[in-house]
């Protein structure tokens, strides 16, 4: 070996286990329900015919998204895939987070982070969640 080569090992491992649907787990997943005013609905459209025109801002969105059993999923900055939630869903998620089950009358930013942290994601989450934590009867 020449002399200025730098040596260097590197480590090779195998996954050993199989890949969550052949292991037969189950996955909650409940198949998405559109309605016509859906803000995921432009996204979609673009991931799926990605030759017809759309908006730049749609273009942009749909960098990060795809499509995984029927439901827009969308990846985060920090490489964790978020379910993209339409507005009945996320009126649930938003009352929960606030005043449900996992509540404490958090804000609204405190809110956002959190869902992002539970892996939904809706477009306009931070106005939401600020909206809904400001309009609590309870606060
Ligand atoms: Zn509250």
């Amino acid at each position: 070996m020449p002399e200025d080569c730098v040596q260097r090992i590197i480590m090779v491992g195998k996954k050993s286990l199989p890949s969550v649907l052949t292991r037969g787990m189950e996955i909650d997943v409940n198949s998405a329900i559109f309605t016509e005013d859906d803000w995921r609905i432009p996204i979609i459209n673009s991931l799926q015919y990605p030759t017809l025109p759309s908006e730049k801002r749609v273009r942009i969105m749909a960098l990060n998204c795809l499509m995984w059993n029927g439901d827009l999923v969308r990846k985060s900055k920090d490489e964790v895939f978020m379910r993209c939630l339409g507005k009945k869903e996320y009126m649930k998620v938003m009352g929960e987070t606030h005043e449900g089950i996992c509540g404490a009358h958090q804000g609204g930013r405190k809110m956002c982070w959190l869902i992002r942290r539970y892996g939904y994601f809706w477009s306009t989450m931070m106005k939401d969640c600020i909206d809904y934590s400001k309009g609590c009867e309870a606060c």
